[in-house]
């Protein structure tokens, strides 16, 4: 799992990108690092909301497309309904409730579903020479009913 964490490191990364390292930017960060549940804007905004008050919906979604530019989180998009967001920026595979949208990360012991960072993904490589597309990026998603969801269902 690859979370970046070092303000040394995330502040770089936003030069990078022409942005600097603000206490907004740095709150929006930390408070999706400090979760593995994937969350929304919505939740995002009310973790910061706790240690600045006045900060808007507004910000936070400009906030995380700034850190979502500069490498420092990935976004889950969803179509029509809410994208959700994960600290680690390591590409890896997602299992989702269709029934509540609960999202976790799946532990798939497969070798393509690995990969040494900065390194072409085997998956990747395998569509490339398939397509003769370069390829950018990949997403592996499964979908089901969680533990929970699974339970209420069956009453
Ligand atoms: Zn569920
Ligand atoms: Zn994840």
């Amino acid at each position: 799992m690859q979370m970046i964490t070092e303000q040394e490191e995330i502040s770089r990364r936003l030069n990078i990108k022409g942005y600097r390292l603000t206490k907004q930017r740095l709150a929006v960060l930390k408070a999706l690092q400090s979760t593995k549940s994937h969350p929304d804007a919505n939740w995002i905004y009310e973790k910061v909301r706790k240690e600045i008050p006045h900060i808007s919906p507004g910000t936070i979604y400009r906030t995380l497309g700034v850190l979502k530019e500069a490498g420092l989180l990935r976004e889950l998009d969803y179509g029509s309904s809410l994208s959700h967001y994960d600290a680690n920026t390591e590409n890896h595979p997602h299992i989702v409730c269709t029934n509540c949208g609960r999202i976790d990360d799946l532990p798939l012991s497969l070798p393509l579903a690995h990969h040494a960072p900065g390194q072409a993904h085997k998956l990747e490589e395998q569509a490339s020479k398939a397509t003769d597309f370069l390829i950018t990026d990949h997403r592996l998603e499964f979908y089901g009913l969680c533990p929970h969801c699974r339970s209420s269902s069956a009453d």
